[in-house]
């Protein structure tokens, strides 16, 4: 076979994708006849694919280059890694260079009283050593019972068995036979979507609540933990209701459960602060942590564990568990470069004191347009929910074909923003700068006029 390289016709290529290569969240059949895109290069925030065609990145490739694409200095950092020392392993009471270098500048990053890392190779397996970490934990101290774990519906965790089944979204549930045991799932925080009648502070308190009557309803000695995200993302860009999480926090505080932050996507600036506990005042117990720890460049992911739970861990025998590239050598130099970057360049800051302000004020006046009911935002991840009828809140009769539509018009657009059902979402790099802002934007408006033109001819638009 000839040599395969980004110079080959795109329609070959894309037989050949469509031949031997198995795409994740996608119907093969359907993909195959309609060929994949294929990404060639990507600079900034700006992808090109093999048809030459420019595209800004809105999604930040799956919400993790928070550094944006192109950054030299971590390819340097892998390669001179590989040359020294390409793998290997923590098992076994070794260590090496860069997954103590990472560990160290990771502690001095995390709120404080985090002072341990167990690394694994993606938010997924991040979650599973979560699973098993919360359950020896409470072994460990004599309350074996403690093994469930409530956390909410159209949550996301990964893809894994333990990381779907925490994950509360039905269409994964249904293929695989998930959830795994002692799982328990609680509404979600979606005013829009469930809010009814309620204000969004009320409605934030009872979804809090739900939480108190599971642990009541199962006792609160068989509760090993409550898991959610600070922000929902793959959920659809939920920002919850300013009344929950002080609730959830009083209700973690009075009740002898732990709290698992999962921080996978808001963690490393994606809310204007380090972590999405700090914005939201949250207290973990342990945060989940990967996409934006290496800006994507290298695989890796973990879990920030507090000093109370460490401590119970490290003085439990054996913790019988862990993955071949926990802590890989060059994962973890990349991700130490990719975090001497967004501090040394003040990108967090940038995000929280301008952009992520300048975004927000264009984001929200998107409610003025016609089709979009809500718009929501924590500092670079934001969503719009469109609707045939704003006062009323109402669904569309066939829930995501407007959503569907509308990310086809961004990608003709130059724009990849994706959608969720018929909100549609963002997550941009973190160095996105005004005037890409402005492009962004511009983008995102032509594709939702042109998104309403087909919905009013379609007949989508009478509730
Ligand atoms: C993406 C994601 C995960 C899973 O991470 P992978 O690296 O894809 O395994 C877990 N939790 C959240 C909140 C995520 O967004």
């Amino acid at each position: 076979m000839n040599k395969i390289t980004n110079h080959m016709p795109t329609a070959e290529l894309q037989a050949l994708d469509a031949a031997h290569h198995m795409h994740p969240f996608t119907a093969g059949a359907e993909l195959a006849k309609a060929g994949a895109r294929v990404i060639t290069s990507a600079d900034g925030v700006m992808l090109t694919d093999s048809e030459g065609k420019n595209l800004l990145d809105a999604m930040a490739g799956l919400w993790c280059v928070n550094i944006g694409y192109g950054r030299n200095e971590l390819a340097e950092a892998a390669a001179r890694q590989m040359r020294e020392l390409p793998y290997y392993n923590t098992f076994f009471m070794t260590t090496h260079v860069p997954v103590i270098a990472l560990s160290a500048k990771l502690a001095e990053l995390a709120p404080e009283g985090f002072n341990n890392v167990f690394y694994a190779g993606s938010g997924s397996e991040a979650n599973d050593t979560n699973i098993r970490m919360v359950r020896h934990y409470w072994s460990a101290k004599g309350q074996p019972e403690k093994k469930i774990i409530i956390s909410r519906k159209n949550g996301y965790h990964g893809s894994t068995l333990g990381g779907a089944s925490l994950g509360g979204m039905i269409p994964m549930h249904q293929q695989g036979g998930l959830p795994i045991p002692d799982i328990h799932h609680i509404d979600q925080p979606n005013w829009w979507a469930e809010g009814g009648d309620m204000s969004p502070e009320d409605f934030g308190l009872e979804r809090a609540r739900q939480l108190e009557a599971a642990i009541n309803h199962y006792g609160e000695d068989k509760i090993a933990a409550f898991i959610a995200e600070p922000v929902q993302g793959a959920g659809g860009v939920i920002v919850p209701p300013e009344t929950y999480w002080p609730e959830i926090q009083r209700i973690c505080d009075a009740h002898d459960i732990l709290l698992i932050a999962d921080e996978v996507i808001c963690g490393f600036g994606r809310t204007g602060e380090w972590f999405g506990s700090t914005t939201y005042n949250i207290k973990p117990h342990i945060m989940t942590i990967a996409k934006g720890l290496s800006s994507g460049y290298a695989p890796i992911g973990g879990s920030l564990v507090c000093d109370e739970v460490a401590d119970v861990i490290n003085n439990a025998g054996d913790f019988n568990h862990g993955y071949t590239y926990s802590g890989h050598p060059v994962s973890a130099a990349v991700a130490l470069e990719n975090l001497r970057i967004l501090e040394e360049e003040g990108i967090v800051d940038t995000v929280r004191d301008e952009t992520a302000p300048y975004l927000k004020e264009k984001w929200e006046a998107l409610t003025d347009h016609p089709l979009i009911g809500q718009a929501s935002i924590s500092g670079m991840m934001a969503s719009v929910a469109m609707t045939p009828h704003k006062e009323s809140r109402a669904a569309f009769k066939t829930p995501g074909a407007l959503g569907y539509y509308c990310r086809t018009r961004c990608f003709e657009n130059g724009l990849v923003m994706r959608h969720v059902g018929d909100r549609m979402i963002i997550s941009p790099p973190l160095v996105i700068k005004k005037d890409e802002i402005d492009t962004l934007m511009d983008r995102a408006v032509k594709s939702l006029d042109e998104t309403y033109t087909w919905a009013k001819s379609e007949g989508h638009m009478s509730a």
